[in-house]
């Protein structure tokens, strides 16, 4: 047994301070521009490319260092940069967890360097669950797979809405019902490789925030892939299917096992906006004068950053604790993924609105970035699971009783 310790490795250490140089001195200064312009800042994502940021290698180094700190440090940190820009690095990493969580490991060796492409040919993944009847009841998708046996190929309908990256991405990966009667039992993954035809954008949405980030439709008629994009394998899937219909309990769920993996590094780039707001009010608090002294000096201000600072750490250390336990197998008997995701994203928002009163009318225009995180902070209590789904989660895990 090792001691404990919260220590980071060297290695570690090493790339936070990398990720935290690329935030500090590309994402941050672009932040503002690319929040107004509302699209995918491609010279940005371009920039992380070259340095090796965005891409196959570094995620995978991420997804499987030992001890699962290093997603939540990297998200951390290009959300401390912008969460919007961040987003859009690290949305091909959602389609990435996608074929992790449930793909084959050849699966992964061939589809996963295609979610990145390369720096002259930059590429990215989406993944899709979510549809306009179907967000956090994710057990009634109506997007079909039905099998064609003769030609060996899965032939996918229906429509997919919200998705990061969805319609501009080079690879989607598709969460869509096999067997709808038998629920988000009955789901499974596909691949849908880059110009399949049949799948198209819909409509780009317009957001409150993370606005450099990509959110769109993506409409799927008889889109047909190859048997082998089904993630995991066919026996695999006829099996769970066979279980599934004989009652069994089965641990396999297409999109569950995603956003299992992927909840505490969202919950990290909600940290990453928090740690942000906090330092940039505490900078201003210990400038900023009102009757002759720093705003500081008040109680009713230095107590907010207290509790800002204590609630920030707080989040860190339930988003590592999941990571870990996620990365090391431990089981989550208590929603322990769902807590840090939910929790850093309520907190984010808390701290943001408190970082806008403690600058009283400058944190309220665009001039300075807190009005800025405050939105951006929202969606970090409905995307992956809103925060009343957690609650079920862990109310759930906790009690055994399957509270509604
Ligand atoms: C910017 C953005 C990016 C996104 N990216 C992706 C993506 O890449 N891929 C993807 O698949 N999806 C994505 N989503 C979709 C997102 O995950 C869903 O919006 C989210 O899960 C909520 O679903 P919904 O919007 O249908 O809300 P609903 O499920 O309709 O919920 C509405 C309200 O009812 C509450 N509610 C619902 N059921 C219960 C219950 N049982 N008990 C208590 N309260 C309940 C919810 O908490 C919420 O407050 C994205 C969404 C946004 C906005």
């Amino acid at each position: 047994m090792s001691e404990f310790s919260l220590d980071l490795s060297e290695d570690q250490l090493q790339i936070q301070k990398w990720v935290h140089d690329f935030a500090e001195h590309v994402i941050r200064p672009a932040a503002h521009e690319w929040d107004e312009r509302e699209e995918t800042p491609w010279p940005i994502i371009e920039e992380a490319a070259k340095i090796g940021l965005y891409s196959f290698d570094f995620m995978t180094q991420c997804f499987f260092d030992p001890g699962g700190l290093l997603l939540p440090i990297a998200n951390e940190e290009l959300a401390w940069g912008d969460a919007g820009i961040g987003l859009a690095i690290f949305g091909s990493a959602l389609g990435l967890a996608g074929i992790v969580a449930n793909g084959t490991p050849e699966q992964l060796m061939e589809w996963g360097p295609q979610c990145f492409g390369t720096p002259d040919d930059i590429q990215l993944a989406a993944f899709a669950v979510s549809e306009p009847d179907a967000g956090s009841d994710v057990s009634s998708l109506r997007t079909t797979a039905v099998y064609d046996e003769a030609k060996d190929e899965w032939v996918i309908n229906g429509t997919k809405t919200w998705i990061t990256n969805g319609g501009i991405a080079d690879l989607h990966v598709v969460v869509a019902a096999v067997d709808p009667a038998l629920g988000s039992r009955g789901q499974a993954s596909f691949l849908v490789p880059p110009k399949t035809p049949g799948l198209s954008a819909g409509q780009k949405f317009k957001k409150m925030g993370i606005r450099a980030s990509h959110t769109g439709e993506v409409i799927l008629d008889d889109v047909r892939v190859p048997g082998h994009c089904l993630l995991g394998g066919k026996e695999k899937l006829d099996a769970k299917l066979a279980r599934a219909r004989e009652g069994k309990r089965s641990n396999s769920q297409a999109a569950m096992a995603t956003f299992e993996a992927s909840r505490p590094s969202v919950g990290a780039q909600a940290l990453g906006i928090s740690r942000a707001a906090y330092e940039y009010a505490l900078d201003y608090a210990k400038e900023r004068k009102a009757f002759g002294r720093l705003i500081i000096e008040n109680q009713g201000i230095a107590f907010k950053l207290a509790d800002m600072k204590m609630r920030i750490d707080a989040s860190r250390l339930l988003v590592w604790r999941a990571a870990w336990m996620g990365r090391t197998g431990k089981e989550f008997t208590a929603g322990e993924g769902s807590m840090s995701k939910l929790y850093a994203g309520e907190t984010a928002v808390w701290v943001t609105e408190q970082a806008i009163q403690i600058m009283g009318g400058y944190g309220y225009i665009r001039e300075h970035p807190v009005e800025r995180w405050h939105r951006d902070s929202k969606i970090y209590t409905i995307f992956e699971g809103t925060s009343e789904i957690q609650r079920l989660i862990i109310a759930r895990a906790i009690s055994g009783v399957h509270v509604n």
